[in-house]
């Protein structure tokens, strides 16, 4: 059997006193595309600064890749893609090229000069979530939808095995969000990536990913998508915390 790409052991996470994450078991195996769903407020984002490594956990274990986060020396086999990627104004004085370019920073240091081989990353990136006609533009000159598939390939120029991604479709318009998870749906079949997405979109998720887990301070439910859809609205209210209509929830 694979070993796990993400184990999580007994794990419990306080700000002051506030019980943000309650006694999470769970493994992300290698090879899937995990859609993590919750609502607001509901530990995802920690759960995720953990994975990175970004925040220590009160008690319990994160190993990733076989190993405690915090030994983790390869730190380039984990991308990540964050909620206010697809932000940049326009006049942001910086090339898609650029913005791709500085996921390399840690390989090639600050103060070098990119070589061929860190070029032709590149343009591989940019061309893996079809941009490559783009290359050269401003970044600030594309769409929301655009900028968030450079980020993407930021993410994803170190060739990591593991892509995680924070709710990366708010603010995109239904036509990009599709494509969007086109481009997921690609990166998991063909270039064999681990995937992380955190989203409110459930209902284009449950299309894509393998594996659902539903957090709000504790771990509510994780299997497949056929799981899933087979959950109740009584299900629903107790893992929201309020009551939920079904027909609305699997439309919102
Ligand atoms: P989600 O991503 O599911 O919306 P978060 O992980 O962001 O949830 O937040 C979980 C809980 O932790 C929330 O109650 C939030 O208010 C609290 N929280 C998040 N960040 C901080 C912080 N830096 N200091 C104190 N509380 C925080």
């Amino acid at each position: 059997m694979k070993s796990p790409v993400v184990s999580m052991r007994n794990l419990n996470f306080r700000y002051d006193t506030r019980i943000v994450l309650d006694n999470i078991n769970f493994e992300i195996p290698q090879g899937a595309f995990m859609g993590l769903v919750g609502p607001n407020g509901g530990g995802k984002t920690t759960l995720i600064r953990l994975i990175l490594g970004l925040t220590k956990a009160d008690n319990g274990t994160v190993e990733v890749f076989g190993q405690p986060i915090q030994k983790l020396k390869d730190k380039n086999k984990i991308g990540f893609v964050s909620q206010k990627a697809n932000s940049f104004n326009k006049g942001f004085p910086a090339t898609v090229f650029e913005v791709v370019l500085s996921g390399l920073t840690s390989q090639i240091g600050y103060f070098r000069f990119p070589s061929k081989k860190h070029k032709q990353k590149v343009y591989h990136a940019i061309a893996q979530v079809d941009m490559t006609e783009y290359a050269h533009e401003n970044i600030g000159n594309l769409s929301g939808g655009q900028q968030q598939r450079i980020f993407i390939a930021r993410a994803l120029v170190s060739d990591p095995e593991l892509l995680i991604l924070d709710e990366p479709t708010v603010g995109i318009d239904y036509e990009h969000v599709r494509r969007f998870y086109e481009l997921l749906h690609d990166l998991h079949q063909q270039h064999n990536k681990t995937l992380l997405l955190v989203t409110h979109d459930t209902g284009t998720m449950t299309e894509y990913a393998t594996d659902i887990v539903c957090l709000n301070k504790t771990l509510h439910f994780h299997g497949n998508p056929e799981e899933y859809a087979s959950l109740t609205e009584k299900d629903f209210s107790n893992f929201y915390g309020h009551p939920v209509n079904l027909v609305s929830h699997q439309h919102s």
